[in-house]
This record gives C-alpha cells, sequence and structure tokens, in this order.
C-alpha cells in the first residue's frame, strides 16, 4: 500500500534492534483515514473468503480490524492480554511470548465469541516472529474456528513470522513489507 509506505518513510522511526516506532499514526495516535484505507485493502482482498468475523489482539490491532470488519460487515473480537473483571471464566486461551516486550502474555477470548465453523480473519499491527499470529490460530483452532486469513499492517520480512504462519496453511496479506532496517534506513520489499 503505497500511501502506507510513504507514510512509514516520512513518521516511522528505527529504535534498535531492529524496531519500527510508529506511534504517530498507528499505535498511538491513530490517523483514522489512513486506517479506514487499511480496512479498504484489507476487505478487498479477503472479500472472497466468506468471513464471519475478524479477530485481533488488544491494543494495537484493534483499529485497523475494526476498519476491516466494518467493511466486511462483520464483527470483530479482540484478544485481551489480561482477564478483566468482567471476562467471564468459560474462555480460550493461549501463551504468545513478545520478542518485543520480552514477556509471555496469555491471550483469552470469551467463548462466546469464536464458534466452531466460522471462517476467520485475524488482523494484527505487525507481523515479526509470528508468535501473535500463532496464538490467535491456537484460539480459532480451540474454538473449532477456522482461521483463513491474516491481514498485517507492517511485516518485518526478516525476521521468520511469514514462514510459520504459511506453515500453518493461513493466508497472509502485508500492506506493507520491511526487508531491512538498518542505520535508521528502512528499505521495503522489492526495492
Ligand atoms: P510477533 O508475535 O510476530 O513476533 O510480533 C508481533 C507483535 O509484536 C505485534 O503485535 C506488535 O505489537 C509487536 N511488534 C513486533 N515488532 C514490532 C515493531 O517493530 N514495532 C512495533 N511497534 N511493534 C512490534
Amino acid at each position: 500500500m503505497k500511501e502506507l509506505e510513504e507514510r512509514i518513510l516520512k513518521d516511522g522511526i528505527v529504535i534498535g534492534p531492529n524496531i519500527l516506532k510508529v506511534d504517530s499514526f498507528l499505535n498511538q495516535q491513530i490517523d483514522a483515514k489512513l486506517i479506514h484505507k487499511m480496512g479498504e485493502e484489507f476487505a478487498a482482498y479477503f472479500k472472497d473468503k466468506n468471513i464471519d468475523k475478524v479477530l485481533t489482539v488488544e491494543s494495537s490491532g484493534i483499529a485497523p480490524a475494526l476498519a476491516t470488519a466494518l467493511e466486511l460487515e462483520v464483527n470483530c473480537v479482540f484478544a485481551r492480554k489480561k482477564q478483566s473483571l468482567t471476562t467471564s471464566e468459560d474462555v480460550y486461551h493461549s501463551s504468545v511470548y513478545s520478542f518485543t516486550k520480552q514477556v509471555t502474555n496469555e491471550l483469552i477470548v470469551d467463548k462466546n465469541f469464536l464458534k466452531e465453523g466460522e471462517n476467520i480473519l485475524m488482523i494484527d499491527d505487525f507481523l515479526a516472529n509470528g508468535q501473535a499470529a500463532k496464538g490467535m490460530v491456537a484460539l480459532c483452532r480451540q474454538a473449532g474456528a477456522n482461521p483463513v486469513g491474516l491481514g498485517i499492517v507492517v511485516e518485518k520480512s526478516f525476521s521468520d513470522g511469514r514462514a510459520l504462519v504459511e506453515e500453518m496453511g493461513v493466508d497472509i496479506y502485508s500492506l506493507a513489507r520491511i526487508a531491512k532496517l538498518e542505520e535508521g534506513k528502512i528499505t521495503f520489499v522489492g526495492e
């Protein structure tokens, strides 16, 4: 997505090692118009997959997931990283190790919101080592739902995530694919 690549070049900040900060339009302040266009892109790519629901992880996946769900006219569910007072006891959960934050999070979804046989489109802000995606696939499988696609805003293609997700038989579509993040310079795949 050209507009996203241009925005990453303009406002993205490389913080070592291999981490891209995009707080000004995705991870803290949210550029609503850009997110809307991301939703249109994901929806156009996955429109023939009979998607029943969009699944993401709180918090940064929620904006692009909601924009996509609006376009596909389906609901959006986000996995919580912490059990809240209002979360029911009857949940699916999977453990996800974040290399970025060096912590293990539990992904938790109420069993009422993922159902057997549903076709699930998973959306996340970044794909690095694929652990968050693997956690979402595990939640779908526990529910007997079909994880049919993964939409990623920024893929760090120098990491192992894509291979892991493809091995699980999930179709991936990334809006921006980064080949290198070196010495403050961002290079996209194909450049
Ligand atoms: P993975 O589970 O694929 O290793 O990492 C994906 C998760 O880690 C994303 O949900 C995102 O929150 C975070 N993440 C990984 N790399 C980056 C990065 O370079 N920048 C930011 N902002 N988040 C990242």
